[in-house]
C-alpha cells in the first residue's frame, strides 16, 4: 500500500519531532513503567527516545531504514541508547524473542494494517509480551472527519481485532499530533493487557 521507504525521503506529515502527548501522559500517569517496552513502527523514534529518558529498556522497530538511521542518529546526539532495528511488525518473531517485554506501543501503526494484516500483527504483539504485558496503542478515530490520510479506526473494530488475544482495560478519545491537517487529529488510545490462555 505505502512505500515507506520512500515516505522518510521527505519528512512525512505524522513525524512531529516530539513526541505524541498521549504517550508522554502514559508515562507522566504511571501507566507505562520502567521496564522492557517495544516502540512497534517507531518511526524516527520520538517517542521511544521519550521512554527511554523515563528509564525504560527500549527496543525501537520499523520497515522503514530511514527511519531507523535517524532514530539511532537522534539516540547518539541525545546521548540516549535505545536498540533501533528495521524489523517488519508482521514478523517479530524473526527477530526478538517470545515473552520478552512489559509494554508495547503502538502509535499510528496499526491503522496502517489491512484488515489482513491486523491479526497477523495483534499475535505478533502478543506473542512478544509478558503474561500481563500491556499494548498501548493510538490510532485515528472514526470522528475524525475526511478522507485524507491512514483510514479511521472504529471502537468495535479495536475489539474485533484485540479479541481474544487481549483484554480491552479502555478506549478513549485522544489526539493525535501531526504537522499537516491542523495539527491535531482525533484519535483512539488503547489500553489493553495479554490474555494469558487464548
Ligand atoms: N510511531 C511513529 C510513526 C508512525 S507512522 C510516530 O508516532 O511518529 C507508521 C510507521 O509504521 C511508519 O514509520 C512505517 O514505516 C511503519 N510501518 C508500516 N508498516 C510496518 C510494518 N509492517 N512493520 C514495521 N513498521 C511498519
Amino acid at each position: 500500500m505505502y512505500d515507506w521507504n520512500e515516505i522518510y525521503q521527505s519528512i512525512p506529515p505524522w513525524d512531529v519531532s516530539y513526541p505524541q502527548p498521549a504517550f508522554v501522559r502514559l508515562v507522566e500517569g504511571g501507566e507505562i513503567k520502567p521496564g522492557r517496552v517495544l516502540d512497534a513502527g517507531c518511526g524516527t523514534g520520538e517517542n521511544a527516545l521519550m521512554l527511554a529518558k523515563n528509564g525504560c529498556t527500549v527496543t525501537g522497530i520499523d520497515l522503514a531504514k530511514g527511519a531507523i538511521g535517524r532514530s539511532q542518529a537522534k539516540a547518539a546526539e541525545r546521548d540516549l541508547k535505545v536498540d533501533f532495528i528495521v524489523c517488519d511488525a508482521l514478523k517479530i518473531d524473526e527477530n526478538l524473542g517470545a515473552a520478552a517485554f512489559d509494554t508495547v506501543i503502538d502509535s499510528g501503526l496499526f491503522h496502517v494494517m489491512t484488515d489482513e494484516e491486523r491479526p497477523i500483527y495483534v499475535k505478533q504483539v502478543h506473542r512478544v509480551l509478558k503474561d500481563g504485558g500491556k499494548y498501548f496503542m493510538m490510532c485515528f478515530s472514526d470522528k475524525e472527519p475526511g478522507e485524507w490520510g491512514p483510514r479511521r479506526v472504529s471502537k468495535l473494530e479495536i475489539e474485533q481485532a484485540l479479541t481474544p488475544w487481549f483484554k480491552i482495560e479502555y478506549i478513549k478519545d485522544a489526539l493525535f499530533d501531526t504537522r499537516v491537517h491542523g495539527g491535531k487529529i482525533k484519535a483512539y488510545l488503547v489500553s489493553a493487557v495479554k490474555n494469558k490462555k487464548v
